[in-house]
C-alpha cells in the first residue's frame, strides 16, 4: 500500500474544480508538515500554485476535524493524529498553459504540483493516485492519457483507475489528460508512442505518425541503447485557435498548439507553422534524456518550495535548442534552406537586442526566475535568452568540435558522455561538468572559447565557421518592423536606410511605443516605452507613414513628433541614426574549397540543392 494516496475526480467541471482527498498512512507522529510547490520544474518561475487551493480541511480516518495550522502561503502542519491523516480539498483549475490544471466540460488536464500535496518525510515512498471518473455533466465518454504507471488492478491504457508513482517527483512528472480526446498512435525505436490530441481541429494523422516516428528514433539513435529511457511516450497536445507551448516531463511532453500547426489533411509540403510544431516535439522529447535524466546537481533532489538556481540552463536548452531542428533536418522534414533560415533568424534575434552585450549566457541561466521569465519593457536591452543565444553556443560548440577534431568528434559525442555520466547514474551534472565533459570527449583545449561565449559577453564569432563548413554569414540592414531575419531582401524592395531606435504597434490612436533601445535615436530624443506617437513631422503617425521615413530618409535627419506620455503631449525631435546591419541570413558559399563542401556535407547532409538556398545566395 502506498504510504499516500490522492483521491482525486474532475468533480465540478462547471465551476473548474477538481476534488482531491489526499490520505496519508503513517502520519508523522509529531504532527505532520504538508506543503505544495511553489514552481514546476522545467518552467523556473515561482508561480504558487497554491493560490487555488480551497477547502482545505484535516480529518481522521473516523472523520474527526484534526487541528490544521496555516504556516506559510504554500505550508501547512496537521495536529498529530493515531492511525491515518486524511487532507480534503478542492482545486480551481481554468489555465490552458501546459504547467497548471485546467477543467470543464470538455477536457480535464492536471500536473501533480498543482493538485497533489507534499507529505513531509515521505516523498521517497510509493505515491498512489485514485482517478475517479467524472460527473455525468461532461462530454463525451471521457478517458485518461498518462504515462504514470498504472497499479496492477489497472491494465486498460486509457482507462480510469490507480496510478502509482515510485516517489513524489516521479508522482509530479507524469502529467495528466482526462476527455474524449483523439490518439495516433506509433512504434519508433521498438517503443509504444501516442500523440493524444485534444481541442477542435483537423489533422493528416498518418503524415504526423510518420514525422514523429522518424524524429523520436533519430533521438533515440543519438545515445548508445537501442531503445529510449521509458517504455512508453505520450505527447498530449491541446489544440487551440492560437497557442503554443510545451512543458517536458520524464516520459511525456504536454503541449499547446495552434490548430493551424497541424498537418492538414492533403498537405504536400510541410508549412512553417507545422516545421515548428515538429522542431517542438522534437524538443520536447529530447528533453527527456537531457534535462530529466541528466540534470543539474542543482535539480537532485528538486526544491519545490524556491528557486534552484544553475548557470546551466544554457546547456539544457539551449543545446537542446539546437539539437531540435537539426533533428528534423536530419530525418529530411525540414530542408537545408528552411534550417539555414532559421539559424539566420535566431542569429537576428540574438544580434538586435544589447542585452548580449550585459548579460552572460552563464547569468542569463542563473537570473532565470526574476529575469528572463519577468520580461518587462527593458529586457532586450538588459537580458540575453539562453534559449536562441545558447542554441548558438551549441551551434559553435558543435562547429568547433567537428573542424577541429577533424570530424572525430561532435556534439553527440559530449551527449553520450554526459547520459553515461549523469544520466545513467543519476548524480547531477556539476555547474562546471559540461565543460569539463566537452573538454575530456573532444581533447581540446576550450577554455576561452567558454569564458568568452559563455562566462562573457564577446560576441559571438561565426564567420570563421561558417567559412570553413562552406557557409557565409551576410549581413544587412531591416525591410520593416516585421522582418525578423534568415532570408536575403525580398527583390525589389528597398531597405531601412535609418533606425528609430524602437519597436511600436500601431493602434488607433496612434504609434503605441513597445520598447526602446538603449543608445538608439529614439532614445535620445526622450522616447519612453508606453508613449503614444501620435504625429510624425505634422501628419498623422502610422505604421506605413514611419517605414516610408526609415527607408528613404538619410540618417541625421530629424522627425518631429507629437506623443503622449500618459496625458500629457510632448513636442520632440528626433534625429535618425543610420540603419543598423543587424539582419542575419546564411547562404552557401560558392567559393568554399573541397575540404570546407565535405564538412558541410558531414554536417548538414548531401541535400543541399534546395531552389530557395541558390535563390539566397543569388541575392
Ligand atoms: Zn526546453
Amino acid at each position: 500500500m502506498a504510504a499516500v494516496t490522492y483521491h482525486i475526480q474532475a468533480f465540478d467541471p462547471d465551476a473548474h474544480y477538481f476534488s482531491v482527498c489526499c490520505r496519508i498512512t503513517a502520519p508523522d507522529p509529531d504532527g505532520q508538515q504538508l506543503y505544495l510547490p511553489d514552481w514546476i520544474p522545467g518552467s523556473y518561475l515561482i508561480r504558487d500554485f497554491s493560490r487555488h487551493i480551497v477547502d482545505l480541511r484535516a480529518e481522521t480516518a473516523a472523520g474527526d476535524a484534526v487541528a490544521l495550522e496555516k504556516q506559510g502561503k504554500s505550508s501547512w502542519r496537521a495536529a498529530a493524529v493515531s492511525g491515518e491523516l486524511l487532507l480534503h480539498y478542492r482545486v480551481y483549475a481554468w489555465d490552458t498553459s501546459v504547467r497548471t490544471a485546467y477543467l470543464d466540460r470538455q477536457r480535464g488536464f492536471f500536473n501533480g504540483t498543482s493538485l497533489c500535496l507534499r507529505v513531509a518525510g515521505q516523498e521517497s515512498s510509493p505515491h498512489e493516485i485514485e482517478l475517479l471518473p467524472p460527473p455525468s455533466t461532461v462530454n463525451g465518454e471521457w478517458r485518461v492519457a498518462t504515462t504514470m504507471p498504472r497499479s496492477s488492478d489497472n491494465n486498460d491504457d486509457w482507462g480510469f483507475g490507480r496510478f502509482v508513482a515510485q516517489d513524489y517527483d516521479e508522482l509530479v512528472d507524469h502529467p495528466f489528460e482526462l476527455g474524449a480526446f483523439e490518439v495516433v498512435e506509433f512504434t519508433a525505436a521498438s517503443t509504444a508512442h501516442a500523440v493524444v490530441l485534444s481541442g477542435v481541429y483537423e489533422l493528416d494523422k498518418a503524415r504526423l505518425a510518420a514525422d514523429l516516428t522518424a524524429i523520436c528514433a533519430a533521438h533515440v539513435a543519438r545515445f548508445p541503447e537501442p531503445k529510449p529511457p521509458f517504455n512508453r511516450y505520450l505527447f498530449l497536445t491541446n489544440v487551440v485557435g492560437d497557442g503554443y507551448g510545451g512543458l517536458e516531463h520524464r516520459s511525456s511532453t504536454a503541449l499547446l498548439c495552434s490548430r493551424s500547426d497541424l498537418p492538414q489533411p492533403g498537405m504536400r509540403e510541410p508549412s512553417a507553422a507545422y516545421r515548428n510544431f515538429l522542431g517542438l516535439c522534437s524538443h520536447e522529447y529530447f528533453h527527456s534524456w537531457h534535462v530529466k535524466r541528466i540534470k543539474p546537481a542543482a535539480f537532485t533532489p528538486f526544491n519545490y518550495q524556491q528557486e534552484a538556481y544553475t548557470t546551466l540552463l544554457w546547456a539544457f536548452e539551449g543545446i537542446t535548442s539546437y539539437l531540435d531542428d537539426y533533428t528534423v533536418l536530419q530525418t529530411g522534414h525540414i530542408s537545408v534552406a528552411h534550417y539555414l533560415e532559421q539559424l539566420g533568424k535566431t542569429i537576428t534575434r540574438v544580434q538586435r537586442g544589447a542585452g548580449r552585450l550585459v548579460q552572460s549566457l552563464a547569468d542569463s541561466s542563473f537570473d532565470a526566475w526574476h529575469k528572463f521569465y519577468k520580461q518587462d519593457e527593458n529586457s532586450s536591452n538588459a537580458i540575453v535568452s539562453y534559449y536562441a543565444k545558447g542554441a548558438l553556443v551549441a551551434l559553435l560548440l558543435d562547429l568547433s568540435l567537428r573542424l577541429h577534431t577533424d570530424g572525430r568528434c561532435n556534439l553527440d559525442h559530449v551527449m553520450c558522455e554526459l547520459w553515461q555520466r549523469y544520466g545513467q547514474t543519476g548524480v547531477g551534472v556539476p555547474e562546471r561538468g559540461v565543460e569539463a565533459v566537452v573538454a575530456e570527449v573532444s581533447g581540446l583545449d576550450l577554455d576561452d572559447f567558454f569564458q568568452r561565449y559563455l562566462h562573457g559577453t564577446d560576441e559571438l564569432a561565426f564567420a570563421e565557421l561558417f567559412s570553413a563548413f562552406g557557409l557565409k554569414l551576410n549581413w544587412r540592414s531591416r525591410q520593416n518592423q516585421e522582418d525578423v531575419g534568415g532570408t536575403a531582401s525580398q527583390p525589389g524592395k528597398p531597405q531601412w536606410q535609418a533606425e528609430f531606435g524602437a519597436s511600436w504597434s500601431e493602434t488607433p490612436a496612434g504609434l503605441q511605443i513597445k520598447n526602446v533601445q538603449v543608445d538608439g535615436a529614439a532614445k535620445m530624443a526622450g522616447i519612453a516605452a508606453g508613449d503614444c506617437i501620435v504625429a510624425i513631422n505634422g501628419l498623422r503617425a502610422t505604421a506605413t507613414l514611419l517605414n516610408q521615413y526609415l527607408l528613404s530618409s538619410t540618417a541625421e535627419q530629424r522627425l518631429q513628433l507629437h506623443a503622449f506620455r500618459r496625458d500629457e503631449l510632448q513636442l520632440l525631435s528626433l534625429q535618425l541614426l543610420p540603419a543598423e546591419q543587424n539582419t542575419a541570413w546564411l547562404s552557401l558559399d560558392d567559393a568554399a574549397d573541397a575540404a570546407a563542401q565535405a564538412r558541410r556535407e558531414a554536417w548538414l547532409g548531401s541535400d543541399q540543392s534546395d531552389p530557395a538556398l541558390s535563390w539566397g545566395a543569388k541575392n
